[in-house]
């Protein structure tokens, strides 16, 4: 089955109904949406040569075009390969290359940028433009017939090793992982409103397919992100709206919140995930909104799909458990299986750290061409998440630690060995160590410890430097420079020791 039936399937149920809004401003209805979709697909078909089982990447900011693209993607049988419109052009010529990419749907901001970096001029499409809108209007192609096994969706993780690898996600497993949102997350209702706040390449486009199937309106906020005003206007407006939010976004829309008076009223549930939540700050926003709350765990490997703290354990708070509860990331979905094993891969007892392992329908079937990491984070039939947790007598899973290291800034993920291996171009940096540090703001920043060759560089060099390779959100917000890093009996620098050292700014 093809996922865009979900699409097909409510634009035949209920044709009039609204499906893509542009801030308060209904676009399309179901029957003009899924048109404009299968006329897309023949477009991609036909001008730009894309056949079933093609890679066509989308980079670009959120804008109502980028669903558009996302299901014409899925209509004519390709796959989606969604970037972070914040990576630097080279990280996008990595990604184009190593997918083989067909075609590349780009906003208009963005186009020269993927020129630039070899993406061709007649297969680039710009979402919104006059030839998108031209495209839209063209003759339907009839759906591809997809099988369960068959790809859909390629998201670009990076790793603590190596460049970013593709996550290779099959039909079926973004049907289980819709199911699974129905089944431990929310119900959906046609008057409810899916606001993309939070990149549509991510998480929150991810979410697109339940609202699709059960016809519920998709809004696109006119800033194309998050802007906590903006989606309190939303809220009186168009009303009942979900949405996907990190927890920094949750923690800035409560103080916007608190700050104007405002309360829950307008949002519906409101989902929260990709980084850890602190206590304090859920049950500040529970105080201001009410009890709208819905949190999930999850990784591009299983797509937001791990477990699920539901509203009912939030709001349980008689539970004698419930302190514990909140701190946690509830329990297994309904549809996969989650360990905690040791380093022999044997499950540890309950209540003591682990790695959490993951199995079941939403598990990706691997990395793209590249069997030997497939193998290894799939041993055994088993997902090797690289979160360290630990779960209790009742199945509630507690992560402590990420074992890969990664930064969590603004709801998006750093890599320290990226950002290490630009800042050790430099000649005057003999060894750098980077590491993330609680932010009140971002949840965390990046920091790197530094040792000097000779004199310390100056900052302004070091962020000229991260800005020529990387994505500006990866560059150290402190540089602190240290006569060596703490370093065990094998050489591995002690990261945990370097949390909370001030060292010498340059
Ligand atoms: P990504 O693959 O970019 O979605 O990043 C997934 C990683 O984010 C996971 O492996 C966890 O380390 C972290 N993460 C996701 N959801 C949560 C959560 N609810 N609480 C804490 N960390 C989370």
């Amino acid at each position: 089955m093809n996922i865009a039936s979900l699409l097909d399937r409510s634009a035949r149920i209920h044709p009039g109904r609204p499906a893509l809004l542009h801030g308060a401003r209904v676009l399309h209805s179901y029957a003009g949406l899924a048109a404009r979709v299968a006329a897309l697909a023949g477009h991609l078909r036909h001008a730009c040569g894309v056949a079933p089982g093609d890679r066509v990447a989308i980079y670009g900011a959120n804008c109502p075009a980028y669903l558009e693209a996302q299901q014409a993607i899925h209509w004519c049988g390709a796959v989606v390969v969604p970037v972070n419109y914040k990576l630097h052009a080279k990280e996008l010529a990595h990604v184009l290359e190593n997918s083989g990419a067909r075609a590349v749907c780009t906003s208009p901001e963005l186009r020269d940028a993927a020129l630039s970096i070899g993406a061709d001029a007649a297969r680039l499409q710009v979402l919104g433009s006059d030839g998108w809108e031209t495209a839209a209007q063209g003759a339907p192609l009839p759906m591809h017939d997809a099988a369960p096994e068959d790809l859909a969706w390629l998201f670009y993780t990076s790793g603590t090793t190596g460049r970013p690898k593709g996550v290779m996600l099959t039909q079926r497993n973004l049907l289980a992982m819709t199911m699974a949102y129905f089944t431990d997350v929310d119900n959906v209702a046609p008057e409810d409103a899916m606001v993309y706040a939070a990149p549509m390449s991510h998480g929150a486009g991810l979410y697109q397919y339940a609202q699709l199937l059960r016809g519920a309106r998709h809004v696109v906020p006119l800033s194309g992100g998050f802007d906590p005003a903006e989606l309190a206007d939303l809220a009186r407006s168009v009303g009942q709206l979900t949405l996907f939010a990190a927890p920094t976004m949750v923690h800035r829309l409560v103080a916007h919140l608190q700050r104007t008076g405002g309360n829950g009223d307008g949002f519906k549930t409101i989902v929260y995930g990709g980084g850890p939540m602190y206590v304090e700050d859920l049950r500040r926003a529970i105080d201001v909104m009410g009890q709208k709350f819905v949190q999930i765990y999850g990784q591009g490997e299983s797509p937001m799909t791990i477990t699920a703290l539901a509203r009912e354990h939030l709001a349980d708070t008689a539970h004698p458990r419930w302190t514990e509860r909140i701190a946690s990331v509830g329990v297994a979905h309904a549809c996969v299986q989650v360990r905690v094993v040791g380093a022999d891969d044997r499950d540890v007892p309950t209540g003591e750290l682990g790695e959490v392992l993951v199995r079941g329908e939403t598990v990706m079937a691997g990395y793209w061409a590249n069997p030997e990491a497939s193998g290894q984070t799939l041993r055994g039939g088993w997902l090797h998440t690289g979160d360290i947790g630990s779960l209790d007598a009742d199945g509630f899973l507690t992560l402590r630690d990420r074992s890969k290291d990664v930064i969590i800034s603004g709801g998006s993920n750093i890599y320290p060995r990226e950002v290490e291996e630009v800042l050790l171009l430099h000649p005057r940096v003999s060894e750098v160590a980077v590491v993330g540090e609680r932010d009140a703001e971002w949840g965390e920043i990046v920091v790197a410890f530094l040792v000097a060759q000779g004199e310390p560089a100056p900052d302004a060099e070091l962020d000229a430097l991260c800005l020529s390779h990387i994505a500006r959100f990866k560059r150290p917000k402190h540089y602190r420079w240290l006569p060596a890093l703490p370093k065990n009996a094998y050489g591995k620098v002690l990261k945990t020791e370097l949390r909370g050292l001030r060292g010498t700014p340059s």
